[in-house]
């Protein structure tokens, strides 16, 4: 049967009906261990009481109003990020792409309102991925996701990460910003150097550059501090957050200093949705839990027994993985089969990873899990590599029966 839906995904033929905590639960009568997390938005694991709670109050109260009134709700929020961030302001957004489109537009704005119209350009970095609308695709520099769209957007220079000359040679009178992922989601869990990330402040700070953190998947918690950017010692003036703000519920936000956000006046730009009652709510408990004291350090202690696990299972089958890379509950390996087929033979032992570029699986936990289910994941891990490597024994034995 044909789907009516656009045929832009790939999709696993399995269906969930619901879950909780970590755990999903199958039409197909099964049970998985979730470390896809929805693409690192259920932060906090599925059916959350608290949120739950949080959202059906709002529900019931008021869903939308419109950013032509005050929306007590979000102001809250708002405060609550710039007092755990080096932000002053907050753009709220329905997802990423949005954010980073805010980001850049900010970034530009910056400049023109200094009298630097000429300045729009922004740096970025090979294997980034900053969304789908036309500016971030063209942001991201990927031809898959270029080709075929039409002119690409004007004013986005590409260079490899931790390539410092490179970055030199490309800043020029018409740079604006730089634009980075602290650690590169899709692009395969791979880490930015601190060290160049300190040359990047100190880039932007020299040629009076805005530096742009896309900490979309970064943040939120993910990486054992609630952004990124504070386990690297280099704060940005801009920066775009979304998946793990809403623990599930469609949201993002663009967070920049009151002087970034110098040309971003009143009418400059908008959003209908963004900053909803209902999302404001639901943002406001995930803050609630995350922002509890210890929990952070939690999540550091679990991503680091995670780690050790993920190097175990590394040991035991050098035939599959060659690396563990990552930081916190965002871990990555790189595998030496297809990462599609690790997928695979993970999902055959109902445990849910998803794959990134470089030839890698990404695990990406809630911040809720705990040691037991770590230890319950590697056991299936494990065991989806013992399957892999009985294959591959098998298709290596000349003869051997197909
Ligand atoms: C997911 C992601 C985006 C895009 O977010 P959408 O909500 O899909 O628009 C942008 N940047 C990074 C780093 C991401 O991980």
């Amino acid at each position: 049967m044909t789907s009516p839906l656009l045929p832009v995904f790939a999709r696993a033929e399995l269906s969930f009906e619901k879950g909780e905590g970590p755990w999903l639960y199958g039409r197909d009568g099964q049970r998985y261990l979730d470390f896809g997390a929805g693409i690192a938005v259920n932060a906090l694991g599925h059916a959350h009481p608290h949120l739950v709670e949080a959202l059906t109050q709002q529900a019931s109260k008021l869903w939308h109003s419109s950013n032509l009134f005050q929306i007590p709700e979000g102001e809250r929020l708002a405060q609550r990020l710039v007092e755990n961030t080096f932000a002053d302001v907050v753009f709220f957004t329905n997802s990423g792409a949005e954010a980073n489109e805010a980001a850049i537009k900010m970034a530009r704005k910056y400049h023109h309102a200094k009298g630097h119209p000429e300045r729009f350009r922004i740096v970025t970095f090979e294997g980034a991925f900053h969304g789908r609308t036309l500016a971030t695709i063209a942001a991201g520099g990927q031809a898959k996701y270029i080709e075929g769209f039409g002119p690409k957007v004007e004013g986005f220079d590409q260079v490899p990460v931790n390539d410092l000359e490179a970055l030199k040679a490309i800043i020029g009178p018409e740079t604006a910003a730089l634009m980075i992922e602290p650690i590169q989601g899709e692009g395969g869990v791979r880490s930015v150097d601190n060290a160049f990330l300190k040359e990047l402040r100190a880039l932007c700070d020299q040629h009076g550059l805005m530096l742009i953190f896309d900490e979309i998947q970064t943040g939120v918690g993910r990486t054992g501090k609630l952004f990124a950017y504070e386990r690297t010692g280099v704060t940005p003036d801009i920066m775009a957050v979304a998946k793990g703000i809403g623990g599930g519920f469609p949201m993002g936000a663009c967070l920049a200093t009151r002087e970034a956000a110098i040309g971003m006046t009143a009418g400059s730009h908008g959003t209908t949705f963004g900053g909803n009652p209902l999302a404001m709510a639901v943002g406001n408990a995930v803050l609630d839990v995350i922002l509890e004291p210890g929990f952070l350090k939690e999540v550091e202690r679990k991503g680091l027994l995670l780690k050790q696990r993920l190097a175990e299972l590394k040991d035991r089958h050098p035939s599959i993985i060659v690396e563990v890379r990552g930081a916190g509950l965002m871990m990555g390996l790189r595998t030496l089969v297809p990462n599609t087929d690790f997928v695979t033979a993970a999902r055959n032992q109902k445990i849910i990873l998803i794959g990134a570029g470089d030839n890698v699986v990404r695990l990406l936990p809630p911040l809720i899990i705990s040691d037991e289910d770590i230890a319950e994941a590697f056991n299936r891990l494990d065991a989806a590599c013992a399957a892999m490597e009985a294959e591959l024994s098998t298709k290596a034995q000349p003869g051997a029966a197909q």
